[in-house]
């Protein structure tokens, strides 16, 4: 329990650096400094209030410097990176592939940030991962190892399909964040991300036309329900397909 908090508070400081990283990137910015400051007077943030979730409470949600709101989205964001590395470990055991998940994790909330932001996935943290990815399959592969290759090329085909359907309806940054997640989900569970990731879609997506809260022909960032899509796949994929073959039998 206790290892679990830990990592549970290392989730929510690691959250904070990947929201940094998330809007500096795609703007080509230092992801070390200068260190964050309020967008509204420029203050920069002392160290207190650099404190993730926790400055956030004490400040009462304000700038310190000219006391405008801060959006309750940076620790929902740094709360929901502690949970989801506390979770993590329930799901793979305290094994290599504990590793996997919270690298998994860490991609999906940076792409989160800079696709809400910029509709971007940059590629540069594309790279980055794809390093960690591929280290970390050559250590803790995939059974049979040849599974990791074959997801790569049905997640980079499937998606370059769609992207050419639609006629960049899907960015060609989905179709390499496809090639990575294949890399390391296999063959099956990138296929059911997909088919996840689409459903999330088009229900949110649909239920916020419906509401109104955005337009008809306003692009939809496609980002974080291929991270939502992809950890349900990733997380609960072979209970999920077992289920579903019950049901079909
Ligand atoms: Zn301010």
């Amino acid at each position: 329990m206790m290892i679990n908090l830990v990592i549970f508070i290392y989730g929510i400081i690691f959250g904070s650096f990947y929201n940094v990283v998330g809007l500096r990137v795609p703007e080509k910015k230092s992801i070390v400094t200068p260190r964050s400051a309020c967008s509204s007077c420029g203050h920069q943030l002392t160290p207190i209030e650099l404190i993730p979730v926790i400055s956030y409470f004490i400040q009462k949600g304000k700038c310190r410097g000219c006391g405008s709101r801060i959006s309750p989205i940076y620790p929902t964001f740094e709360l929901l990176t502690g949970i989801l590395f506390a979770a993590a470990p329930y799901f793979t055991g305290w094994s290599g592939e504990l590793v996997v998940a919270l690298t998994l994790i860490s991609l999906f909330m940076i792409i989160t940030v800079s696709d809400i932001h910029y509709m971007i996935i940059p590629d540069k943290i594309l790279i980055w991962f794809a390093g960690f990815f591929l280290l970390e399959r050559i250590i803790w592969p995939l059974d049979p190892w040849w599974n990791s290759l074959l997801g790569a090329l049905t997640g980079f085909l499937l998606l370059l399909v769609i992207a050419i359907i639609s006629k960049g309806g899907m960015g060609f940054g989905d179709v390499k964040l496809y090639a990575l997640i294949g890399f390391v989900l296999g063959f099956k569970l990138v296929l059911l991300s997909f088919f996840l990731s689409t459903l999330f879609g088009a229900v949110i997506g649909g239920l916020a036309m419906l509401l109104k809260i955005v337009k008809r022909q306003q692009p939809i960032p496609f980002g974080p329900f291929i991270a939502a899509g992809t950890l349900v796949a990733y997380f609960y994929g072979n209970e999920l397909i077992n289920l579903y073959l019950q049901i079909l039998s």
